[in-house]
């Protein structure tokens, strides 16, 4: 790694000097003020990731529902809502977060295969904007719980296009085996149903076929399969407001191509401009592409061990802090704050969790010792979202960087946080 060079997929994030930024703050100041695990965040990464959706969506009708599972901090959700930013949610402790983070709840679209009576009701009491309905069986409770509320729940089914987006079989959801969505064949019946519930508006479509999903051939067949329906269903007299394409853009991992947003989306728009859909209100749900490459975690590299198979490089940073590895093989690159000259070792980066299950990355080539921090790059999404406190390790703190500022937007827990709800018998 050499002096100002930019690391592929995040320009905020880059070498100056022979010192690791993000946008104006050195990262191993705030590794020494702050100790390591550490996350931390550029906005200006985050806000142009947005700004090439917003240029796609030039002249449009579109709401940018940021997906916030990707990385629900707080301070992160306050970003996306004052760019203007709408939300999906998948739980009723989102819904939650996004008021506490002043998030319009007009804005708010609701998915997910399983929510409970009790979400509904909070969703309905704050006026969300739409609920993505992934089952019959849903529709019925969701008009139930509405007409108890003397309410109308605005509604959009989920609908399968059947289209494989090429990517890790966990975050693939558009396929027929997976549990989520209406299958096609089924949709017209689903819809008529929906329509037939006093509880319920029928409002719009909705599909999301994956996750890092770096081929734009995928979305462009969904789009075709989920145009076909808004012809069978708009002709079976039920009118269709919004049409919502999901997320799943995918991020640069490890020299991943996907396709820029604004790109897929001027693709897509010819698409529905020439099936007569493009002046249709349009809504989107990317979460990965607008944090993913924005964010790194900071670790120290605590011990070297050689062995006869395998050189161990073990850092503070654990499945827990970074679960994508250990959930789906996925891939981070791993860089030094302060690069060495030198050829290095090659090491399996671990953390120190009791599972084997628990590594970072795998055959890294590093020129490293005890006491180095290391960046592990691309690191906003599902990291955070998903830590937890295994091993009763407090999950980390993090950083939002603005310019030269660094703001701390989560102090880290300590281990009486995380038993502070327990009780002894
Ligand atoms: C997870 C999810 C998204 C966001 O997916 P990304 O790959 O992070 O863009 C969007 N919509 C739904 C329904 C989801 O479950």
């Amino acid at each position: 790694m050499t002096a100002n060079t930019a690391l592929p997929g995040q320009p905020q994030i880059a070498y100056a000097g022979d010192q690791l930024h993000v946008e104006g703050v050195a990262l191993s100041q705030l590794a020494r003020e702050q100790g390591t695990p550490l996350f931390v965040y550029s906005k200006a990464a985050m806000l142009s990731a947005l700004a090439a959706y917003q240029r796609g969506f030039a002249g449009r009708q579109a709401h940018i529902c940021y997906a916030m599972k990707a990385n629900s901090s707080l301070a992160i959700l306050q970003v996306f809502a004052e760019a203007g930013c709408g939300f999906d949610i998948v739980s009723g402790g989102e819904l939650a977060r996004v008021l506490a983070a002043g998030g319009d709840p007009a804005k708010v679209i609701f998915s997910g295969v399983g929510k409970t009576r009790h979400e509904m009701k909070q969703a309905l009491q704050v006026g969300i904007g739409c609920f993505n309905v992934e089952s019959e069986a849903e529709l019925d409770v969701l008009s139930e719980v509405a007409v108890s509320m003397s309410k109308q729940a605005p509604v959009s089914l989920r609908v399968n296009p059947n289209v494989d987006p090429k990517t890790h079989p966990y975050i693939s959801t558009g396929l027929k085996g997976n549990k989520f969505g209406i299958a096609h064949e089924e949709a017209l019946r689903a819809y008529r149903h929906a329509a037939s519930l006093p509880g319920l508006k029928v409002v719009g479509i909705d599909c999301h076929i994956g996750s890092q999903i770096t081929d734009s051939t995928p979305y462009l067949d969904a789009m075709d399969r989920v145009l076909d329906l808004v012809a069978e269903v708009e002709s079976a007299g039920i009118p269709i407001h919004h049409i919502d394409f999901g997320g799943g853009l995918g991020i640069n991992y490890n020299g991943d191509t996907p396709p820029e947003a604004d790109a897929l989306w001027a693709q897509l728009l010819a698409k529905l401009d020439a099936r007569g859909y493009g002046q249709r209100q349009l809504m989107i749900e990317p979460g990965r592409s607008l944090v993913g490459n924005a964010g790194v975690c900071l670790t120290e590299v605590l011990y070297l061990k050689p062995g006869e198979q395998k050189n161990f490089c073990i850092v503070d940073a654990a499945m827990n802090d970074l679960p994508r590895p250990a959930m789906y093989q996925a891939f981070h690159q791993i860089v030094p704050l302060q690069p060495r000259s030198g050829d290095g070792v090659v090491y399996d980066v671990v953390g120190p969790v009791c599972e084997s299950g628990d590594w970072i990355g795998r055959d890294r080539q590093m020129l490293v010792q005890a006491g180095d921090v290391l960046a592990v790059l691309s690191a906003g999404a599902y990291c955070m979202s998903m830590a937890s406190n295994y091993n009763t390790r407090g999950r980390a703190a993090e950083i939002l960087v603005d310019g030269t500022k660094a703001h701390l937007i989560r102090q880290r827990e300590s281990a009486f946080d995380t038993f502070a709800l327990e009780q002894l018998v």
